[in-house]
């Protein structure tokens, strides 16, 4: 056969190649380019045929088997699937993007699955220029407006400690401690971001975690504390966090959420303050048989986070997919905040203190921390590793406090000093009818008391104060002639009503100042 006889039969289509391909197999030496054959033969004699191109093996080069005798070589291997791409890429209908749905024979496999879903990904930026890493000094912490040029930190300007503690204390009754603590970390974790990184001393991150009982104010402390120094915030629950993948908001989620509080603004997000309530569900489960991977391969996602991680999240939305743009955020300057209630800590804590005190010789009465109220503050990490707290999560959070649970008298307070006192609150609102209203010192320990029963802390006084108010705040606006009323412990427990004084009548006396 000749040159040109193989070629020919080469553009006749199926049937011949079929035919071509016995004709070869059959024998070789039929084949025209005889030199190289000599070269390119198998050691049995034969060599394959491309299917398509029906050149030889020592023509095409290396072929593939795709299996029952039949062998294509790369070339024509190459130009089907681009073929393929090009029949399917019309770009009228897709815009231009491939739709592998739509490629023959392969529809049941998910291409795109083999595509790595960009929004799943942390994506590592290139480092940045030098200028741009630096922090903006143009401008205040304390309430100053940063312009466009996002959020200002400049150390002069910054409030010291004892002005942020100052400051949450016209909001925060009690809780001296927390404030202390979380006032210096503030201001050394802001010291940090307007710190040079090109110094040689590096300042450690001070994230922070808070133990608590519920309603003693840990997310109350967290919200004024961003309030003052005009910081976004994010507010998430521990529990609705999942690893990626699950059903739930992934990790990375609490960041967006932050980049919203920020209104998109990523460099103002990139400062905020993250809060992370109930950490403490995420412990590993103590005294179980089977391991618990839940809780802990969340504590395990969230290590990065805490430390500093360039994170992808989408804009302007919270879930994310592919027609939301992604933004990259840097975490290495978001103050990470954890609290929880931790409950049974204090057992933990106990059971070490009692132990140590146990093991010396310094006569302490092996009971001495039972009845201690303010136990929590003695944790140490070693408890919280008992506790269920993986140790490389603990060591991301360096500043490790706790609020104390309300008494009876602080939630007396609560109710009537912070600024924005519930009490103050209701004040304002009949004020608005001109009617005074007073509270006797004996209602609002009897609210405080009823508060303690619910065991919610401060969470209960609202509620408690909406039940009975609901009546005032109905009845008082029907009666123009209603001047001032007084708030008793007989009516709060239900013993009696309050005192109402007419207009005109002598002021009541006001006892609950
Ligand atoms: P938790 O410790 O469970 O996070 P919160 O911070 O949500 O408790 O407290 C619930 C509410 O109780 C707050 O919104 C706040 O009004 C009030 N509160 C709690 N503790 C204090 C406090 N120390 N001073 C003033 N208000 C408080």
């Amino acid at each position: 056969m000749s040159d040109n006889d193989f070629r020919e039969v080469d553009d006749n289509g199926d049937d011949v190649v079929d035919a071509e391909i016995v004709e070869t197999s059959d024998g070789t030496e039929n084949t025209d380019n005889k030199d190289s054959d000599k070269n390119d033969k198998k050691e049995d004699g034969y060599e394959n045929i491309c299917f398509i191109c029906h050149r030889t093996e020592g023509q095409a080069g290396p072929m593939i088997n795709i299996g029952s005798g039949v062998s294509i070589c790369n070339e024509c291997m190459q130009r089907t699937f681009d073929s393929m791409n090009n029949f399917n890429n019309t770009t009228e209908n897709t815009g231009g993007a491939f739709d592998f749905s739509k490629m023959p024979n392969i529809g049941m496999i998910n291409l795109a699955d083999f595509a790595m879903p960009s929004s799943q990904k942390i994506k590592k930026k290139k480092s940045k220029k030098k200028a741009d890493s630096k922090p903006k000094t143009d401008g205040k912490l304390d309430g100053a407006e940063d312009g466009e040029e996002g959020p200002a930190i400049d150390i002069k300007n910054m409030l010291p400690p004892h002005e942020i503690k100052a400051r949450l204390d016209e909001y925060v009754v009690g809780q001296e401690h927390a404030k202390k603590v979380m006032s210096v970390a503030v201001y050394n974790h802001y010291k940090r971001v307007a710190n040079d990184p090109e110094d040689d001393i590096e300042i450690e991150k001070s994230n922070m975690l808070m133990i608590g009982p519920t309603g003693s104010g840990k997310t109350y402390l967290v919200k004024t504390l961003a309030r003052l120094l005009d910081v976004p915030l994010a507010i998430t629950d521990a529990t609705s966090l999942t690893e990626a993948g699950y059903i739930g908001d992934d990790i990375e989620s609490v960041v967006s959420k932050l980049l919203a509080a920020a209104d998109n603004d990523v460099d103002k997000a990139e400062c905020g303050i993250i809060f992370i309530d109930e950490i403490d569900k995420l412990a590993k489960k103590r005294n179980a048989n089977q391991r618990d991977v839940s809780g802990e391969s969340v504590q395990q996602g969230m290590l990065k986070l805490l430390e500093g991680a360039e994170v992808e999240v989408p804009v302007g939305a919270s879930s994310k997919n592919a027609m939301v743009p992604m933004t990259t955020i840097d975490t290495k300057n978001i103050l990470f905040i954890c609290g929880g209630a931790f409950p049974d800590l204090d057992n933990i804590v106990k059971e070490r203190l009692n132990k140590s005190s146990a093991m010396g010789f310094t006569g302490e009465l092996k009971d001495k921390y039972d009845k201690d109220r303010d136990i929590l503050m003695k944790t140490t990490s070693e408890d919280l590793k008992k506790f269920g707290m993986i140790p490389e999560f603990i060591g991301r959070l360096p500043i490790l406090f706790s609020t104390q649970a309300l008494d009876e008298e602080m939630l007396v307070r609560i109710l009537k000093e912070p600024k924005n006192a519930i009490l103050k609150q209701y004040q304002k609102l009949l004020a608005l009818d001109e009617v005074k209203l007073t509270f006797t010192d004996g209602a609002l320990h009897a609210i405080a008391r009823k508060a303690m029963k619910r065991e919610l802390g401060a969470r209960a006084l609202r509620a408690i104060i909406e039940e009975f108010m609901l009546d005032i705040m109905y009845e008082i606006p029907k009666d123009d002639n209603i001047g001032a009323v007084e708030i008793t412990e007989e009516y709060i427990e239900d013993k009696g009503g309050p005192s109402i004084t007419m207009r005109g009548a002598a002021a009541i006396e006001d006892k609950s100042s």
